[in-house]
């Protein structure tokens, strides 16, 4: 923080970009600003803020879900097509953020930016199947939110690109879902697991399954053999065990993955 220079707001996506591609003005994004300033690099002397750039939009698009990088968690949690679609898990998990102070400052754009842990929407976006498009030096980029945090994207958000909308794709908009955050209180960041469950019936079978971790680890995973297992009908006892299984190959521990395993048969139990 003491190396900072220069504080920019821009009111364009173009001068916005202008700043951060910029060498000379050693820039990184900066939007709620709750996150940053605890992680800012000392090579950082230029703050760019995002807060005027219509980055903010909820929306819905072509049947898709479209949330504006820069909609706090608390506009999430109160948009009426959140807390419509999929049941409302994506207002839901929003509600879930540790305080109504870092709910009112805090952007789905600055919790993706970047893998941690604890944040709430990896999980979530990871299991929704959500797209992410990206502005870059060579123009608009639509990615797979599940490849956000691979080396092959050859992008640092923030830094060399800004995130401009999360699509959740309309096929989910039905889906019966469940995000569940396991911690000690509500207003801890930290947890033990996050976790979120989806699945799509047709009759009595489950036609989707979505089985998604965090807090494991700093990018969320996707639990395959138990998504397997709900497509196959397993009964809910023989999925949950499944699960455990899988939680203890990824060396979740004992009490994460009972306790995973028991809310993901009340899951099953419960569509
Ligand atoms: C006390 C406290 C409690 C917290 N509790 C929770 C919690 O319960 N759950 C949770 O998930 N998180 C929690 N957080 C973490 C943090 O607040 C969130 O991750 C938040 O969403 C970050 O968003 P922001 O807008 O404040 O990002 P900022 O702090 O402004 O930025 C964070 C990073 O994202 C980048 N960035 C921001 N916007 C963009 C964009 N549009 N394009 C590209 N890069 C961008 C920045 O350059 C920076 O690297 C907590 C933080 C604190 C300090």
């Amino acid at each position: 923080m003491k190396n900072i220079k220069y504080y920019a707001y821009p009111s364009t996506v173009k001068e916005a970009l202008a700043v951060l591609l910029n060498k000379k003005y050693k820039a990184m994004a900066l939007a709620g600003g709750t996150l940053v300033a605890k992680t800012l690099p000392d090579t950082v002397e230029t703050y760019l803020d995002l807060k005027n750039l219509p980055i903010k939009d909820i929306k819905l698009q072509a049947g898709n879900l479209v949330i504006g990088s820069g909609a706090t968690f608390d506009e999430i949690d109160r948009s009426k097509l959140c807390r419509s679609w999929a049941g409302g898990v994506i207002a839901a998990a929003a509600a879930k953020c540790s305080s109504q102070l870092i709910r009112n400052m805090a952007t789905i754009g600055g919790n993706i930016a970047r893998p941690h842990s604890f944040n709430i929407f990896p999980v979530v976006l990871l299991g929704l199947d959500a797209r992410v498009r990206l502005q870059t030096k060579k123009g608009a980029k639509l990615i797979d939110f599940q490849d956000l945090y691979t080396s092959g994207l050859g992008l640092r958000p923030g830094l060399d690109s800004l995130i401009m909308e999360i699509i959740i794709p309309a096929k989910t908009r039905k889906w019966k879902c469940e995000f569940i955050k396991l911690a000690k209180t509500d207003s801890s960041w930290e947890s033990y697991i996050t976790l979120f469950f989806s699945a799509e019936k047709k009759g009595k079978s489950v036609t989707q399954a979505r089985v998604s971790v965090g807090a494991l680890s700093p990018r969320p995973f996707r639990a395959p053999e138990t998504e397997r297992a709900m497509l196959a009908g397993d009964e809910a006892p023989a999925a949950a065990a499944v699960f455990a299984a899988e939680l203890e190959a990824a060396k979740a521990g004992e009490y994460r993955s009972s306790a995973a395993s028991s809310l993901f048969k009340r899951f099953l139990n419960s569509i």
